[in-house]
């Protein structure tokens, strides 16, 4: 049986590491969970699985819930996150939160030697040599919950750093991908928020759509797996059933596949190195899919991930301020207030406004972080 805190538990990949425990009781027991908002949803899983603590966000929800279940022990805020992610009990912490909030429980739960199931992108975006160090020096693995690097993580199974060529991220385009540069002026939030393959959370299915998503996993991809930029490409791959490939010295590309649901990699991640059983899972049926398409990817069209490249190889505080910059702009999108293609303005302004802080300490990482959040709202108002 192992022990499961999760951070983020109402949100898309939080229900679908639920669904992973519930499907697997004997396995696997949530011990501590954080959440946002969603009080309604809060109630039904502390009802189902019975955590023995709860991190709320705001001060006034954890009088209400501490309230009502008077045999739980309820946290709030920034340090409430903290304590979810390294409650005594925990094996592995499932850090699902999303935005750069989820860095400092990260730091804190690799100090715990917990095992770090990741799926906030943004810990190894804005802090790469920080948590990669502190996994090290503590024995701590680092389990990729992202279907592409989950993907790669399998693929590499057996095999040895040195003998990787590079990697092959694949990405499905997001909703937009028949679109030209010059038909995504007047898209709407609503038309952006439908992606073709996958079930999502509002911020990061945008961030699909302006392939800022992919340019944020080449960053993590690069911290994961310790490979230089230069090796690492993504391929536009519309069907996403190749989750991600590998190529190796002598030409030989290992990929894999499956039909695009995100609980085959959490459960990955929670039953390491072990596989279990997905009853509910669609299996893939290559036949009845035929044919699978790829496409070079188109730098000038996705302009975000020739961002992302360029501040990933750029290095120090520059992966932190195109995050920030793109999760203040993504938010003004989703509220209405910038176009589309905006948002691509607003990280472009943020990044070349910057001076880079070379191999930057976690404060450094913080100052730079909100500064660059306090920048793109003066641009935004
Ligand atoms: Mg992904």
């Amino acid at each position: 049986m192992k022990m499961i805190s999760i951070l983020g538990a109402t949100g898309s990949i939080g229900t679908q590491t639920l669904d992973i425990l519930r499907e697997h009781p004997s396995d696997f027991k949530l011990v501590a969970i954080s959440i946002g908002k969603n009080l309604n949803l809060a109630r039904k899983i502390i009802a189902e699985f019975q955590p023995e603590l709860v991190s709320v966000l705001d001060y006034q929800d954890f009088n209400t819930l501490k309230a009502e279940y008077p045999a739980i022990s309820f946290t709030h805020g920034s340090e409430g996150l903290i304590e979810a992610a390294i409650h005594p009990k925990t094996e592995i912490l499932v850090n699902a939160v999303l935005g750069s909030v989820g860095l400092e429980p990260t730091l804190q739960a690799i100090e715990s030697r917990k095992i770090i199931a990741i799926a906030n992108k943004e810990t190894l975006v804005t802090a790469g040599h920080l948590v990669m160090e502190a996994a090290k020096n503590n024995g701590v693995s680092l389990l990729p919950v992202d279907s592409e690097h989950s993907a790669i993580f399998q693929c590499i199974q057996g095999e040895k750093e040195k003998n990787i060529e590079r990697l092959i991220l694949t990405a499905s385009g997001g909703s937009f991908r028949e679109r030209t540069r010059a038909e995504l002026e007047g898209v709407t939030v609503k038309e952006a928020l439908n992606h073709p393959n996958w079930s999502m959370g509002a911020k990061i299915t945008i961030d699909s759509a302006t392939m800022m998503n992919k340019g944020l996993e080449v960053i993590e991809a690069h911290w994961l797996f310790n490979l230089p930029y230069e090796k690492i490409d993504v391929l536009l791959h519309k069907e996403s059933i190749i989750h991600s490939m590998v190529e190796f010295h002598d030409s030989s590309i290992i990929a894999q596949l499956g039909t695009p649901d995100m609980r085959v990699p959490i459960q990955y991640a929670l039953s390491y190195p072990d596989r279990l059983p997905l009853g509910s899972a669609n299996r893939l049926n290559l036949a009845q899919i035929g044919k699978l398409h790829f496409q070079e990817m188109d730098f000038e069209r996705f302009r975000s991930l020739q961002f992302a490249y360029e501040a990933g190889k750029k290095g120090g505080t520059m992966p932190t301020v195109l995050n920030a910059a793109n999760e203040v702009a993504v938010a003004a999108f989703l509220e209405e207030k910038i176009r589309f293609l905006q948002i691509e303005d607003l990280i472009e302004k943020a990044l070349s406004a910057h001076q880079l802080i070379d191999n930057p300490s976690l404060s450094a990482i913080q100052e730079v972080d909100k500064e660059t959040r306090q920048y793109v709202q003066s641009l935004l108002n």
